[in-house]
């Protein structure tokens, strides 16, 4: 397996691009926005040259790796080669069932189509296509360059082959690929997502603000960054669509999302991708937490 396509430059797109070059793949990076796609090259090249900067790899190691990276708009086109496609589009399961029909219209029979989704049901995204024995859950972690972890979740009909080449796949990118069923949310964000829903809770509520419950949590869990500003950095609008997965998936109300997180997201207030979540990020990366309730 050489060929891989990877099918949404955003912030999972780009690092799962990233990695797949730098270990010798060519890659077809495809997106239905062209900005996406230019902006996505310019962030792998930064990363590349954050990495050789730290001496993880030479200048010309970087370069022949970006070169192996081709852009895409055509989704025909960037799938005719593939051996494998990874799926890192929008996470709606509408928009997601139309992508893997298409792309079992359109990819070789051959290739292995994986889903990158956090929490969208493999087996109902496999039941749209003629061979759902191709079909697999390649749950990367963001940054993908950094992240060890992939997440390997088999559909109903997932086949052994397909399972073992995903695994095979996930270690010659030097990552950790750990298996578990097709529930939603699957083990990480069944997990994960109900603590940043109850930090919002938290802060919606009055209990603590922004920095003082990333602080108590980053301190007193020994947590590398407090879950308000890992929803930041995830997507809130990501966090958003999977908390109602696991709430209608589950019907249990600890699951609904929190209304402040829904405010967020419908205003435009996305995170780090949007420059301002829990978060402010005009000027950079730094701790610059927006007050709550708003100051108007
Ligand atoms: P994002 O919003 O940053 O990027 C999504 C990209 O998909 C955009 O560039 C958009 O133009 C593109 N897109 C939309 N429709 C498309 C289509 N029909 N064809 C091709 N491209 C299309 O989202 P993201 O955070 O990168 O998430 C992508 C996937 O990865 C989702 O399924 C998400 O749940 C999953 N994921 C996200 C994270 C995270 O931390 N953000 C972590 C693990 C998995």
């Amino acid at each position: 397996m050489k060929n891989v396509t990877v099918l949404g430059a955003g912030t999972m797109g780009n690092g799962i691009a990233h990695v797949f070059a730098q270990s010798g793949y060519q890659v077809a990076l495809f997106d239905i926005s062209q900005p996406a796609l230019e902006k996505a090259l310019n962030t792998i090249e930064k990363n590349m040259d954050r990495q050789v900067s730290k001496g993880l790899m030479t200048a010309e190691e970087a370069s022949i790796a970006l070169s192996r990276i081709n852009l895409y708009s055509s989704l025909k086109e960037a799938v005719v080669r593939a051996d494998l496609v990874v799926e890192a589009a929008t996470e709606r399961e509408d928009l997601k069932l139309k992508i893997f029909k298409d792309l079992d219209a359109l990819a070789p029979a051959k290739t292995i189509l994986a889903s990158n989704t956090s929490s969208i049901s493999i087996g109902k995204i496999a039941a749209v296509t003629q061979r759902p024995e191709k079909v697999i859950g390649m749950h990367f972690m963001n940054p993908v360059p950094v992240m060890k972890l992939v997440e390997i979740i088999r559909g109903y009909k997932t086949s052994d082959a397909t399972a073992e080449a995903a695994i095979h796949m996930s270690k010659d990118l030097g990552k950790t690929p750990i298996a578990c069923q097709d529930y939603p949310g699957f083990v990480a964000n069944r997990i994960l997502m109900p603590m940043i829903n109850e930090a919002i809770e938290a802060l919606q509520t009055g209990v603590a603000g922004v920095a003082e419950i990333d602080g108590i949590m980053k301190l007193g869990m020994a947590h590398p960054m407090g879950p308000l500003q890992l929803a930041d950095f995830i997507g809130l609008d990501v966090c958003l669509s999977i908390l109602k997965v696991l709430h209608e998936g589950f019907g249990q109300p600890k699951y609904a999302p929190n209304a402040l997180l829904v405010h967020l997201v419908t205003a435009g207030d996305l995170g780090v991708k949007s420059g301002r979540g829990f978060y402010d990020y005009s000027q950079g990366l730094k701790d610059a937490p927006v007050a709550y309730p708003p100051q108007h």
